[in-house]
């Protein structure tokens, strides 16, 4: 049997060899992008390209996901390697769907390429013979928590427990088998050099408010009407107001956008809808946030006289990644680009649900450059391939080695030291403790609990 040293340069060569079709997976994938639950043709190119390396899968997880596996030798944990499938919606982006306005602005499409890499460099080099253990190879939907309307309509209908991916998938049992998981995603900014981690990831929250008034002539009746969208403005402005309130260290963000305004200039608006995240370092901060939040909503109808209607829905949890897996990630990134170029960032205010999954094992969620732009923006692109896509192959390639070789010691050595935050039946009684619906009537200043 080969040593795990020259196992390891096998793979970063088996990946090297595979450079054409791994910049083609990932450039197939920016060029057709699709939104949450809808990744279809995505997870088709995932599960062709796992047929094609003989991996046996499972398709149609949590809608889209696709979860393929890499048996060991030798029975032992299992180790997930993740990528997420879903792109977010920028329209004024040059390579957005010009039916959907979908664009890949998160680089998603450069974790499913180094996803399929890291994959295809496992095989080729015959990894399985030195493995104790499993890696799973999951492509995972809907990171990006967006469309709350159509995925709440898909909740009530029994379609989703959850409206993000990952927590999705937990609630249907597919990481019931995992033990310890990894994801690299892609940044484009150089105070984050080639590698790094970061400390911490913002929770959230997420909110679908609806302002229900009374319809009238906008010209000549509007005092017979109620302005629903006067309400919500009113509810915006509150909401600002209680900026000042947000202690620094919880860096609270609220960032509430009108998906629904009014239907016609002439008529006084009487349907007016509202999405926002209520984001936080801890749950705690959130659910103190979320007070504030819903109080501003409410004053909102009470001036008017309106009714509100506040969907109050699970979000992420905050991002804690194991220190562990962190080290091993950065041993691996310093050994393919020195130490200069690998870094360990603070906080980070944005969310994923890679901090659900942080919740229930030892997790892992750094990110490599390769990207230029603005994250979320419409200048974002995937600027280096080499970086983007060939990189984290090897690295979660590396990563899994390392874990799972040598009887899997060291995965056994980090599942040990792990303190899970929660059990995923506590997760899952946390997040769907979250789920309320509240309506507020403004006439009459009292509100009803509904579930969600
Ligand atoms: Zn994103
Ligand atoms: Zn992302």
């Amino acid at each position: 049997m080969q040593t795990k040293e020259k196992l390891k340069q096998a793979i970063c060569e088996a990946v090297d060899r595979r450079q054409a079709e791994i910049e083609k997976i990932g450039d197939q994938i920016m060029a057709n992008p699709e939104l949450g639950f809808k990744e279809f043709n995505t997870a088709q190119l995932v599960a062709d390209t796992m047929q094609s390396c003989g991996i046996p899968h499972q398709t149609g997880l949590a809608i889209t996901g696709v979860k393929g596996v890499i048996r060991g030798k030798n029975p032992g944990p299992t180790v997930a390697l993740m990528g997420e499938l879903d792109s977010l919606l920028v329209s004024d982006h040059p390579q957005a769907d010009a039916k959907t306005g979908a664009a890949h602005a998160c680089g998603h499409n450069a974790q499913i390429a180094g996803l399929m890499g890291a994959m295809m460099a496992l095989v080729d080099s015959g990894a399985r013979e030195a493995l104790g253990g499993n890696i799973v190879i999951f492509a995972v939907p809907a990171e990006e928590y967006v469309e709350i309307e159509y995925r709440l309509d898909l909740h009530r209908k029994g379609k989703l427990s959850f409206l993000g991916g990952k927590p999705e998938l937990i609630q249907k049992g597919h990481f019931d088998d995992v033990d310890l998981a990894a994801m690299i995603h892609t940044h484009g900014s150089p105070e984050m050099k080639k590698a790094a981690v970061v400390k911490s990831c913002n929770g959230c929250i997420v909110k679908l408010i609806r302002y229900q008034g009374l319809a009238a002539h906008a010209g000549s009746a509007p005092h017979k009407g109620i302005n629903a969208l006067n309400a919500a403005h009113l509810a915006l402005a509150a909401i600002h107001a209680q900026r000042e309130t947000f202690k620094e260290e919880d860096t609270i963000r609220v960032h509430p956008i009108i998906t629904r305004g009014g239907d016609l200039v002439n008529v006084v608006p009487a349907d007016v809808r509202l999405e926002t995240f209520v984001r936080g370092r801890t749950n705690e901060a959130i659910m103190k946030a979320n007070i504030k939040v819903d109080r501003a909503l409410r004053a909102g109808a009470l001036a008017l006289g309106a009714r509100v209607e506040i969907n109050t829905l699970p979000g992420y949890m905050p991002l804690q990644d194991d220190r562990n897996l962190q080290k091993l990630f950065l041993e691996n990134a310093q050994m393919l680009f020195g130490a200069e170029e690998c870094t360990e960032a603070g906080h980070r205010t944005g969310s994923t649900d890679m901090g659900d999954i942080s919740h229930i094992m030892p997790a892992v969620h750094p990110s490599m450059a390769g990207a230029s732009g603005i994250s979320h923006g419409s200048d974002f692109m995937i600027a280096d391939r080499q970086m983007a896509y060939l990189a984290p192959a090897k690295a979660l390639a590396l990563m899994a080695v390392d874990l799972l070789c040598d009887n899997a010691e060291k995965a056994k050595e980090i599942m040990a030291q792990h303190k899970p935050i929660m059990s995923k039946e506590e997760y899952l009684a946390y997040q769907n403790r979250i789920f309320q619906k509240e309506i507020f009537d403004g006439q009459t200043a009292t509100a009803k609990i509904l579930s969600a």
